[in-house]
């Protein structure tokens, strides 16, 4: 091979320009960035070396070296990894891999320099190399493969458009990557080991590879999940989950766990404070760091904990796992079984914990991951009861926002309740409004309210908590202790008679034709005069809500009106039907009524059309009123 030129690609050449020509003050993040580089290699190599010893240098120790020349103002980086050869330095160090970059790259190109973020987190878009560029006024990269025959090769770059790769002045002889930064003049400071040494305890002490300075080795190695936790202080997992996530807030929940039996873990888990990490998460992917005894067999492991935990964070290390394993086998391990119901147990024993302990951060973590709980109930019945404990609701007789757990309602049941009511609705607004809610508000029982789009399918699964069935209170079945009105208002005037209400009912059957399948007498409404139920048979509101979610066609399914028959509204109604069913005030006044319970429910499908009936119906009251004074 000879020296040849060769072009960045078109972003990369955006980045270096921003890199070059911009003053951050978190330059020092290079050095993090390289020795990132270096454990990628050095995992790689083990990982490799797991079924394959036909290697360079087998025996060579697995470390990373850092040295500097204070005079001839150099950094050099040198791992004993798997090295690259030429062809290799020419396609990961002038190309971009990962998609996210390139939008990365736009983004920040588009922004003042006042209003860039901060490129902490610039390795997380797969171009974490070029942030040498802070500093170096020239980098060199001189790699030798961990394939036997391959020999070595050099890239330099300047940090301009281009950069050379071709045959060292002098030949590697030694498998691994030598990066050496020349540094800028006003990028001195760095040449210092004292620095050095500095940055690595700040961002690399977790580094599971020795990485020495001189003959000292400088960071921590003993890997944090592996200490006993008493010995572990708060920051270290904080500074830990820094590390792994490049999250620079707090989790909101960090938990150690080390077991022997019935299955060996070593395992640091995280729940971040956040959902969305915001613009610049870009981490790829989700999952779990995999450790096998010491070497890392996967960056995102998906089977230890289950899917609806994929925004838990951590790290899990196992003896019971088999070394030599493939992606594909970790999955059929009859261990991973194991220790994926133990982590399972201690997340949800933490976050039971948690809830006991600090009810804000557990309403944080309601806010932020609820949805996540709902999901796992909704997907897989089986992990119903784990997640009951963690369920949370806005109910009836909670304050505005505070939410109540399934035990709460269950140990504030009056005696004789046999079931747990529930409403589902679109808004805690429209829900507390609900005329479903009559009943229960005169006889003091207590409704869970269900906002959440996936309510629908959460309830459906969930069907019963401590042998007491969900029922929805707007199910027309729902067998109630009889409501016998009694201490009502001596002075109310009473109900419409049957005669009276007949004629109504006929009116109002009349009216609306079919978009309702009946018209019939409510036992259940106190205050309101009238409300919709679901015919028996029919799919019930809950299972509705769902297929109006996964289908936008769906069309509600007819429904019956139940009217209160005491309700002064109604009685006028009766009254005008018996007395002047000529007057156009009675149409009206159904129409708007049933119109009334689709906003209710949420159902309607254009209430700004009902603007023209309320204008007529107010122009009848009005004329009324003047009627009433001339
Ligand atoms: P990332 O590490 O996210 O892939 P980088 O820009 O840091 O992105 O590095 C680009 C690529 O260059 C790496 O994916 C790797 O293939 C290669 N590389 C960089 N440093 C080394 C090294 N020390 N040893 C082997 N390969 C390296
Ligand atoms: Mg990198």
């Amino acid at each position: 091979m000879t020296e040849q030129g060769y072009t960045f690609k078109a972003e990369i050449q955006q980045l270096l320009n921003i890199l070059v020509h911009s003053l951050y003050t978190d330059r020092e993040i290079f050095l993090r960035e390289l020795i990132s580089n270096a454990v990628d290699a050095l995992n790689r190599l083990q990982f490799e070396m797991l079924t394959n010893r036909d290697v360079l240098d087998p025996d060579a120790e697995l470390a990373i070296r850092v040295s500097v020349d204070e005079e001839a103002k150099t950094i050099t980086i040198s791992d004993s990894g798997i090295g690259m050869t030429g062809e290799e330095l020419i396609a990961n160090l002038g190309t971009i891999a990962q998609s996210g970059a390139a939008a990365f790259i736009r983004q920040l190109e588009g922004m003042d320099e006042a209003e860039r973020p901060s490129l902490e987190m610039i390795g997380q878009f797969g171009v974490g190399f070029y942030s040498a560029f802070m500093v170096a006024e020239e980098v060199r990269v001189v790699s030798r493969s961990y394939r036997p025959d391959a020999a070595s090769s050099e890239w330099v770059s300047d940090g301009s458009a281009t950069f050379r790769v071709g045959p060292p002045g002098e030949p590697k002889e030694d498998r691994g990557t030598e990066v050496i930064v020349k540094l800028k003049e006003d990028a001195a400071e760095f040449a210092s080991n004292w620095r050095m040494e500095q940055i690595i305890k700040k961002h690399s002490d977790f580094v599971a590879f020795p990485i020495t300075i001189g003959d000292r080795v400088v960071n921590r190695q003993k890997p944090l999940w592996r200490q006993p936790p008493q010995e572990v202080e708060d920051k270290e997992y904080a500074d830990f989950y820094h590390h792994l996530t490049m999250d620079w807030e707090q989790p909101l929940l960090s938990t150690h766990m080390i077991a022997d039996v019935p299955v060996d873990i070593r395992s640091i888990l995280y729940v971040p404070s956040h959902r969305d990490r915001g613009l610049l998460n870009a981490r790829p992917d989700y999952g779990l760091r995999l450790y096998a005894r010491g070497v890392m067999i996967q960056q995102d492991n998906k089977d230890m904990l289950p899917n609806h935990f994929r925004f838990v964070e951590g790290v899990v290390e196992s003896e019971d796992l088999p070394l030599n394993v493939s992606r594909e086998t970790v999955q059929r391990n009859p261990a991973v079984r194991r220790i994926q119901k133990a982590l399972v147990g201690k997340l949800i024993r933490e976050l039971e914990d948690l809830a006991k302990e600090k009810e804000d951060e557990y309403a944080r973590f309601w806010n932020e991951f609820g949805i996540f709980v709902k999901e796992g109930i909704a997907t897989d019945p089986s992990t119903k009861d784990d997640l009951m404990p963690l369920l949370r609701f806005h109910s009836s007789k909670a304050a505005d926002g505070d939410l109540i757990s399934l035990s709460e309602y269950v140990e504030r049941m009056p005696e004789g309740q046999g079931a747990i009511y529930y409403l589902l609705g679109e808004n805690l607004d429209s829900i507390s409004r609900s005329p479903h809610l009559d009943y229960f508000s005169a006889h003091d029982l207590e409704v869970l309210f269900l906002v959440d789009p996936v309510d629908g399918f959460m309830i459906a699964s969930l069907a019963e908590y401590e042998d007491k069935p969900l029922r929805n209170v707007d199910d027309a079945s729902l067998e109630l202790p009889d409501d016998a009105r009694e201490g009502e208002d001596a002075d109310a005037a009473p109900p419409v008679p049957d005669e009276g209400f007949s004629a109504l009912v006929a009116r109002v059957v009349q009216v609306l034709g079919d978009k309702v399948t009946e018209v019939r007498e409510s036992k259940v409404l106190r205050d309101s005069p009238c409300r919709l139920v679901s015919p028996e048979g029919g799919p019930g509101s809950d299972m509705q809500r769902v297929y109006k979610l996964l289908n936008r066609e769906f069309e509600t399914p007819k429904k019956i009106l139940e009217i209160n028959r005491g309700h002064p509204l109604i009685r006028n109604l009766a009254h005008l039907v018996d007395t002047t069913p000529d007057a156009p005030v009675i149409d009206l006044t159904v129409e708007q009524l049933f119109e009334n319970q689709l906003l209710i429910e949420g159902v309607h499908p254009n209430p700004i059309s009902m603007i023209g009936r309320i204008q007529a119906l107010m122009e009848a009251a009005t004329a009324q009123g003047r009627a009433d004074s001339e």
